[in-house]
């Protein structure tokens, strides 16, 4: 029997970037239920923003990147033992209403429920030391193989909204793909991206972030900020330079009149790997409109844009609807999860196929979640994902 005590350690939102360590009791469970001791939380983008802005009212315990050990199982379950370590999704749709019939699971109103929590207004719960585990998401609950670390389990979230995101493009083997920002995020779009076999052009303001994406897959990379291609792209072929070239001087000149928003460093790049055809696709992991404006230029007829950081409502940017309507080109988002990937995803971190514990570069302690999140939304040259570790 493991001795489980009535009060616990837990970080609480107590309002706009107000976050307490505070002792609170732990969650009692339903015949139902689980009840999870934390082992490891991310810290995840989504949650800073709602920290740092106070966009939803307090007191609440964030963090949904959780993986743990099962403490307690609810008299009604069969399915769970007590000891079995578990990587949690806090979100899962129900799978049959209209939303779900049209695979928009992220729109289902079940999903958008949390059905994990340490204790006020489901939030998560995973920065306390333990979270209550409801009945509408034990589907969403991932056995961690025993060679596997809890850091490997805390990662299938946010990797599953990445192969969510990835599966959005309707891309062939060999296509060309922009990834905007090496963030942890782009990263694995980045690495996902190269293992579906797509040449991946990353880029990213630090240098240190495109050495990174050179090593998960990306085929070329470029930093804005420097006006350099760090390092050159290698590019098939040997392309002529144009001035000895007349004809390749005026398609690249074409080119640049067809891509007034973008840079013509990253213009003349784009158009040297994909051999003046542009670009089939870009993924935006940068909440910037300028970015998208870019990326919209420089994306072949009928491509794709694909937003995956724009997470704050109320902007607005102008796009030119003919590039949508003449030229095809599909501006789209994707956000969460897919309940379906869960295999999928599971199959590629514990495999090691995918080699996502090499993003957790900083973990902290419960009680110092604060400077978690300060660091994740301030990242340094050297930090990426940035994790709360109770046990390894
Ligand atoms: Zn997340
Ligand atoms: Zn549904």
């Amino acid at each position: 029997m493991l001795l489980i005590p009535k009060t616990m350690q837990a970080v609480v939102y107590r309002g706009a970037n107000d976050l307490r360590l505070e002792t609170v009791p732990v969650p009692r469970i339903g015949p139902g239920e689980l009840l999870v001791r934390v082992a490891v939380c991310g810290v995840c983008p989504t949650d800073i923003k709602k920290i740092q802005y106070g966009t939803i009212p307090p007191p609440r315990i964030f963090g949904h990147e959780t993986a743990g050990t099962i403490v307690r199982v609810g008299s009604r379950l069969q399915q769970f033992r007590v000891g079995e370590r578990v990587a949690l999704h806090h979100h899962v749709p129900c799978l049959e209403c209209h939303a779900c019939r049209h695979h928009a699971f992220a729109q289902c109103a079940q999903y958008k429920r949390t059905g994990i929590t340490a204790g006020f207004e489901p939030a998560g719960g995973g920065y306390a030391e333990y979270v209550r585990v409801m009945p509408f998401v034990l589907p969403g609950v991932v056995r961690i193989p025993a060679r596997n670390s809890f850091l490997e389990g805390a990662l299938l979230e946010p990797v599953n909204t990445v192969l969510k995101g990835v599966k959005r493009l309707a891309l062939l083997p060999g296509d060309t793909v922009l990834v905007a920002g090496q963030g942890p995020i782009g990263l694995m779009f980045t690495r996902l991206l190269a293992l579906h076999g797509m040449r991946v052009l990353a880029t990213d303001l630090l240098p240190a972030r495109l050495k990174l994406a050179r090593a998960f897959g990306a085929a070329a990379v470029y930093c804005p900020e420097s006006k350099v291609q760090s390092p050159k792209p290698k590019v098939e072929g040997n392309p002529k330079p144009e001035a000895r070239n007349p004809k390749s001087s005026i398609t690249h000149h074409a080119s640049r009149i067809t891509h007034p928003a973008a840079n013509p460093q990253l213009s003349a790049l784009v158009h040297q790997l994909t051999k003046g055809r542009g670009l089939d696709a870009a993924v935006i992991a940068v909440p910037s409109d300028a970015v998208v404006r870019e990326a919209q230029a420089l994306i072949r007829g009928a491509g794709q844009v694909l937003l995956f950081a724009h997470t704050r409502r109320g902007a607005e940017t102008s796009i030119d609807p003919a590039t949508v309507c003449m030229d095809e080109k599909d501006l789209i988002g994707s956000y969460s999860s897919d309940y379906l990937l869960q295999k999928e995803v599971a199959r590629l971190v514990f495999s090691r196929k995918l080699d996502a514990p090499r993003l957790i570069t900083h973990q902290f302690p419960l009680a110092q979640t604060a400077a978690a999140i300060e660091l994740a939304s301030h990242p340094t040259a050297e930090s990426l994902k940035v994790v709360v570790v109770q046990d390894e």
